[in-house]
């Protein structure tokens, strides 16, 4: 049996609200505990991995301020300029 804690009524087991006052039950079952969920063991980020996620993450700032062609312009010019170079 358990017992409202709010106004003390006697209330069935399973049920969830007591019929007296209305207060939600806060009854101890063992179906309320769930197993944590184990999370599969994913591997440590690269270096490379990380600093990918953080270009991601600048990029999708910029694109949010508007700046993103002009900066990748700019880029892409620099980029091809110092291909040039090396070729
Ligand atoms: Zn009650």
């Amino acid at each position: 049996m358990a017992y409202c804690g709010k106004c003390g009524n006697q209330i069935d087991e399973g049920v969830k609200f007591c019929p007296v006052c209305g207060a939600a039950l806060q009854v101890e079952q063992p179906e309320a505990v769930q197993p944590e969920p184990q999370q599969p063991v994913q591997p440590e980020p690269t270096a490379e991995e990380k600093l990918q996620q953080a270009t991601q993450t600048i990029d999708s700032v910029a694109q949010k301020l508007g700046n993103t062609a002009e900066h990748s312009a700019v880029y892409d010019k620099t980029d091809a300029e110092a291909n040039k170079v090396m070729a």
